[in-house]
């Protein structure tokens, strides 16, 4: 369907390094390094990460990991509101086994030494929209991943057989008769690389940069899935990007996320007049899921034409403001914003992409020897909307799978290995120059007008058309540095993304169509599988 090389730069095996790894894993957040310390100590572990070992969306998680962990809970009860959110798209047997795993991968976090937050020696569970229990454990108060990564980070450092390189850029995934062979890489000190593994597992996280409001680090271009999509794996459901209903919103601050965590212990949502405009949206009121609260901000922002709404924490115990949320209370404080008494704009911003690269109940992708875990992956956990705090778990969950079906894997393949006559030839183009960040924040600014919360026929329409310009002279180039590759892969992920909305013509999770506003079982309760790409190269 859509015209792409496939590869994104030429190279040749004679002139190009070669590194041999038993496994590769790219990317080093929770779904990577999961992964990686899955696999036994006689096998080697490669782990390639774009920027530090610390940037992921792993490492700002905050509001924590979901699990039944209390007597009152029970696995049925996370399994009824997985399912409720995700709005008849999820696979029942897949929540099913990522939500009875959840303690077990809680307990080793914490044999691991991360220290969740406890309440009278006992593990402080809190509740998050959607959730019908208290069950979300938490760290640090709001800073969770911090915490969970900083553990996890440790422990694959010490792991003798794990290596990891960081500032490593993952341009391609190689690919020899039908099968992944590994991945070409860029390094600053020595270009291009070669890494051969005999099994190879895809962990890069989400896509959130594709828009401008974005509670997503600035590593979160969406490069696996797109560097999967040209190697033939099947990447689905891209039209389901879940935006946070609360990003803090002043001028000249980052997209800063105020976690949902903050409603979950009862703060409330107010309009620009003071009026808590939730309660005539939904029974749940500010503990609604997020696709319909978030929705209901961009209604109200549309009917009181202001920019932002307000969450109002100012009724709770300051106590308990100060101890559940630090971090949120130290950033509001550096744009003048004392949170026990003043309330704090927000607006909604891209969250989390549902959608990516189709694995089955092990963490195998289509292609085969390539396996994904975490944000890149579209597992059939969340369907069409995402409970909140189980993507770190999907991350824990799929992470071990893979790590452990890759190990058993590369343990049956010989150990001698021939590099495949593979070659990417295509002449360096010789157009004009590119403004590269321009057609990043020109592209990045349309998703949010076009392909944002609410869609229609004819605002997809025109986002189709200015991609599909912008991909006609910026994927024919050949760049060398990484914000070009970058931009090529954010500009394939929304054409997948805007195709895919314009496909669903119905509303559901977080896909709100408002020329179709209702849910369409009869045509509309599967999944929607990208068409392969047109590879000219
Ligand atoms: C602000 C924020 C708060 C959140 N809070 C929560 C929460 O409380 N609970 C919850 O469950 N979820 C939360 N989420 C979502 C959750 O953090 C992510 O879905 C999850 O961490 C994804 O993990 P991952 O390992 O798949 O990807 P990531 O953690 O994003 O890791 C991806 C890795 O791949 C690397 N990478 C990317 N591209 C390349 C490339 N080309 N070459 C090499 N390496 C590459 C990145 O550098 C990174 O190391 C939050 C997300 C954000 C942004």
């Amino acid at each position: 369907m859509y015209s792409t090389r496939r590869y994104l730069v030429p190279f040749g095996p004679k002139q190009t390094p070669h590194f041999f790894s038993d496994i590769l894993v790219i990317g080093a957040g929770i779904a990577g390094l999961r992964a990686a310390l899955e696999v036994p100590p006689d096998l080697h572990v490669l782990v390639v990460t774009k920027d530090s070992v610390q940037q992921s969306n792993s490492n700002y998680a905050q509001g924590g990991i979901a699990g039944v962990m209390s007597p009152e809970d029970r696995f049925e009860n996370h399994i009824e509101d997985t399912l409720r959110a995700g709005a008849g798209l999820c696979e029942r047997s897949i929540v099913e086994l990522v939500v009875r795993e959840a303690p077990n991968q809680i307990n080793d976090l914490i044999r691991w030494g991360t220290h969740f937050d406890v309440e009278d020696g006992r593990l402080a569970l809190t509740r998050e929209g959607g959730h019908s229990h208290r069950r979300i454990v938490h760290a640090l108060g709001d800073a969770t991943g911090h915490e969970v990564m900083r553990a996890v980070i440790d422990r694959a450092q010490q792991a003798p057989n794990i290596t990891v390189w960081d500032q490593t850029f993952t341009a391609d995934l190689l690919t020899h008769e039908g099968a992944c062979a590994g991945a070409l890489v860029h390094r600053p000190q020595r270009d291009k690389l070669l890494i051969w593994a005999k099994q190879t597992i895809l962990a890069s996280g989400g896509v959130g940069m594709v828009y401008r409001e974005t509670t997503n680090p600035a590593v979160a271009t969406g490069d696996g899935m797109a560097a999967a999509y040209r190697a033939g794996a099947q990447v689905r459901d891209m039209e389901f990007m879940q935006f946070h209903p609360t990003v803090l919103y002043v001028a000249g601050s980052a997209r800063y996320l105020i976690s949902e965590a903050v409603r979950g212990e009862g703060a409330y949502l107010r309009d620009r007049n003071g009026i808590r405009f939730m309660l005539a949206e939904d029974a749940r009121a500010e503990l609604a899921p997020r696709d319909i609260v978030a929705r209901a901000i961009f209604r109200c922002m549309d009917h009181t034409q202001h920019p932002n709404v307000y969450l109002d924490l100012t009724h709770l115990d300051p106590q308990r403001v100060h101890q559940r949320f630090p971090g949120i209370e130290r950033v509001c404080q550096s744009f003048g914003l004392d949170i026990t008494k003043n309330m704090i704009p927000v607006r909604p911003g891209a969250h989390y992409m549902i959608g990516g690269v189709t694995i089955d109940a092990e963490g195998r992708t289509t292609l085969p020897r390539l396996w994904a875990a975490g944000e890149v992956t579209s597992s059939g956990l969340h369907g069409a909307n995402r409970l909140a705090s189980n993507s770190l778990l999907e991350g824990l969950v799929f992470g071990s799978l893979c790590g452990r079906g890759a190990a058993e894997a590369a343990a049956r393949m010989p150990d001698t290995f021939r590099v495949p006559p593979l070659q990417a030839r295509f002449a360096a183009s010789s157009l004009e120059t590119l403004d590269v960040a321009d057609v990043t924040n020109a592209l990045r600014s349309l998703m949010v007008r076009k392909m944002g919360i609410v869609r229609e026929l004819r605002s997809l329409k025109e986002a189709e058309e200015s991609v599909e310009f912008w991909c006609r002279y910026a994927l024919a180039r050949t760049f060398d540095t990484q914000e070009g590759w970058e931009l090529q892969n954010l500009l394939s992920v929304a054409q997948l993304m805007i195709w895919a909305a314009l496909q669903r013509e119905e509303s559901r999770g977080v896909h709100y169509r408002s020329d179709f506003p209702n849910r369409d079982d009869s045509h509309w309760q599967r999944h929607l599988i990208c068409p392969p790409p047109e590879q000219d190269s």
